[in-house]
Parts: structure tokens; sequence; C-alpha cells
């Protein structure tokens, strides 16, 4: 099949991990990319995330593991605590990026975003800030983009990767809404204590809750609340509300209920979930990322799928004698694994809601062996 020999330029919107990604492994095969994002230059604030083994091996091939691993956390276990306080199980994930280095890296949320960006605007990618995709036309192997600033640009390929409430997936004319589950996740930047050198995840009586070590200094407190209804807290209620929710474990989240301390450093979001069904590509454009598959959190797998869109998009393009085709085959190449991550994501939740944590944690440990296996 011929290589792709057509204009090379694309935009993408959103710059988070998966636009990013997409853009610097796009850029690298020589196309002029440009991202619009609609948050402001600062890196986002907030929490960190677990980078799994199949996302530092994504992030491997981008030549950007190590940068993530130094700026993080590098850790190998899982510790499974009961209800009563024990520890139930040790789950030691596979080191996909070989035997000297870790299996999986607490980072920063901040952290990612600033070794990602650096690489992109490193392989000339243009990041406008402020700014979004307004409306969409295709006319043949062009895509015209209106942007909110009320410039255009005309380029061969359209990547929506603006996350899980993604706008341009309307643009490209996919009716699809975030599912929610009715449970609400917590986090909370910690001090970390000396003993979390590797995950914790806590079973309770009404809820889950756990520990990642971010850095030497840090780690995120996470909890997950069930039942609840979709609502919002006022900040300074924050963490407050997750210091009484966290009454509710023994043992070790005693302590890690006292370093709770700032509200400004607690956060709360509703579980949502997103997959859409069918193809991804609309002509040239496409949408990856949460905006086409958002796993709930529990599976810390986002990420991971986010990293290798960006990968195998720029892949199969290159393969391919034009952009549709390209994206054809990219859709193909992705559609089962994102759906099965999303699909038993889900049936994670449900399971949660039950209080069948065991079979919840081995739902999990699927999910990793799953991604274990080649993108
Ligand atoms: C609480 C929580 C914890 C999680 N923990 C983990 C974890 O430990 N490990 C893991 O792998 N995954 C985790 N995830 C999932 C992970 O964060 C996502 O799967 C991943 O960030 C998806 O990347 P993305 O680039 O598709 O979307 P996002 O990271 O959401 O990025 C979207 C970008 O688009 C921008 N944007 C949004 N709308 C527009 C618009 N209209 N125009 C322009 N720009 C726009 C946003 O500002 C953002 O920069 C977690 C998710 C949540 C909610």
């Amino acid at each position: 099949m011929d290589g792709y020999r057509g204009a090379r330029t694309a935009l993408i919107v959103g710059a988070g991990v998966a636009g990013l990604t997409a853009a610097t492994a796009l850029a690298r095969d020589g196309w002029q990319v440009e991202i619009a994002e609609a948050g402001p230059p600062e890196a986002p604030a907030g929490w960190g995330l677990c980078l799994t083994g199949p996302s530092l091996r994504a992030l491997d091939e981008l030549g950007l593991a190590d940068s993530c691993l130094v700026a993080g956390y590098g850790m190998t276990t899982i510790t499974q605590v009961d209800a009563g306080g024990k520890p139930a199980d040790e789950v030691r994930l596979p080191r996909l990026i070989g035997a000297r280095r870790p299996a999986m890296a607490g980072i920063a949320r901040p952290v990612l975003h600033r070794v990602l960006y650096a690489e992109a605007e490193r392989c000339g990618v243009v990041v406008r800030h402020g700014m979004t995709a307004a409306a969409v036309d295709q006319e043949g192997e062009q895509v015209r983009v209106r942007l909110s600033d009320r410039t255009a640009r005309t380029v061969a390929l359209l990547v929506g990767a603006d996350g899980i409430r993604s706008t341009t997936r309307g643009l490209l004319g996919f009716e699809a809404t975030p599912d929610y589950h009715g449970q609400m996740v917590w986090r909370a930047l910690v001090p970390r204590p000396a003993w979390a050198t590797g995950i914790h995840h806590f079973a309770g009586k009404a809820g889950t809750a756990g520990l990642v070590p971010l850095s030497d200094g840090q780690a995120y407190v996470f909890l997950t609340e069930n039942g609840v209804e979709r609502s919002a807290l006022p900040d300074a209620a924050l963490a407050p509300r997750l210091r009484q929710l966290l009454e509710a474990f023994p043992g070790r989240v005693e302590e890690i209920r006292s370093l709770v301390s700032e509200s400004e450093s607690v956060v709360r979001r509703p579980v949502l979930t997103m997959l859409l069904e069918g193809a991804w590509n609309r002509g040239n454009g496409v949408v990856l990322g949460d905006a086409a598959h958002g796993p709930a959190p529990q599976t810390a797998s986002g990420a991971a799928l986010a990293v290798e869109d960006g990968l195998v998009l720029a892949e199969e393009i290159g393969r391919h004698g034009s952009v549709g085709a390209g994206l054809k085959a990219f859709v193909r190449r992705r559609a089962q694994r994102c759906r099965t991550l999303v699909r038993t994501s889900v049936a994670i939740v449900g399971l949660e809601q039950a209080r069948r944590h065991q079979e919840a944690y081995s739902l999990v440990d699927s999910c990793h062996r799953l991604l274990a296996e080649p993108a």
C-alpha cells in the first residue's frame, strides 16, 4: 500500500494527554500541527494520575517514559486492604518497559502535562490557548474549521481530542454523551507517608479509598463515594467532607485522613464513561482519547488508551494513501480494545456499588492484563 503523500496539515482540538501525544507523533512524521486548546497556558492544576505499564510503554515509544519516571514516582505493587484494615492481596504488575524500570508511575498532572507539552513544542507543534473549534465543513480531502477567534484553517486532518465532554464530537456529527454511574470520585494531594512506596487500595463499607505516591514528597488520596446524586460542593466544604468520608475506613486510612488539610488540593468529580459506538471518524475528521472512549478512573487506563491512540493514528495515516483510509484503519485497530476497557470499567463500577470489592479487583486486574497486550 502507498504511504501517505498528501498535504500534511492537522488541527487538533484539545492539548490533553491524547492531543499532545497525537501532535508529537504526527509532527515527527512531518506534519504541520496546530492545537486549539480551550484552557489557559498554565499546566492544569489538580491531582495526579497513575501511569500503568501500558501508559509507560506507549510513552517510551515517544521517548518520554524516563522523563515521567524521573518527574514522578516509580512503583511495582498494588496492596489491597480489606474492610477490616487487613492486607487482602498484593498484586505485582508486569514491568512492560524492562526489568530495570518500574511497572508503573504516579505523576502529578501538571508535571505530566509539562513533559508532553515540552516535547510537542520541541517537535514544532503550535498550541493556541483560549481557543476552540466553532464549525467544521468537509470538502473532499479537506476540512475547513472555523475557530472561536473567527479565524479559519483548512487542513487535511482534524482531530477532536477535547476530552469526555468533547464538542468537536458534535461538530463532526456524532451524537453521544457521557454516562453518569452514581459515583463521585475524590482526589486530594497529601505529603507521602514513608510506607507508601506502591499503590494502596482500601475497601470500605460504603466505598473505596486509596493512596498513590507522586514523588518522594507527595502522594494523592483517592476515594469513591457510591450511590450519590451528581452534585457540586462549595470549595470550603471539600476537605472537611473528605475527612469525614475517610473516617469510615480503619487502619492506615486514619493516618492519611489527618494529612488532608487544604481544600484547594481536594477535587470531587462525577464518574463518567463515554463510548462512541461504531466509527470515530467522519471524512478526514476523527475523535480520540476520552472524546471517543472514556473509561471510569478505577482502571487507571484512560491515559494509556490516549497515548496509544496518538501513536496508532500517526502510524496508520502514514501507512495509507489517504487520510480517510488511515482513519478507518486507525479505528479498526483501536475500537475493540477501547470498547472492552470502557465496558469492563462500567462493570467494575457496578460491582463496587454492590460492595463486591474482590470481584471488582479481579476485573481491574483483567483490564491490566488486556492492556498489557500490544496496542
Ligand atoms: C478523577 C479521575 C482520575 C483518573 N485517574 C487516572 C489514572 O490514574 N490513570 C489513567 O491512565 N487515567 C486516569 N484518568 C483518566 C484520564 O485522565 C483520561 O483518560 C485522559 O486524561 C484522557 O486524555 P484526553 O486527552 O482524551 O482528555 P483530557 O485529558 O480531558 O484532555 C482534554 C483537553 O481538551 C481541552 N478541551 C476541552 N474542551 C475543549 C474544547 N471545546 N476546545 C478546546 N479544548 C478543549 C481540555 O482543556 C484538555 O486540555 C482519570 C480520570 C479522572 C476523571
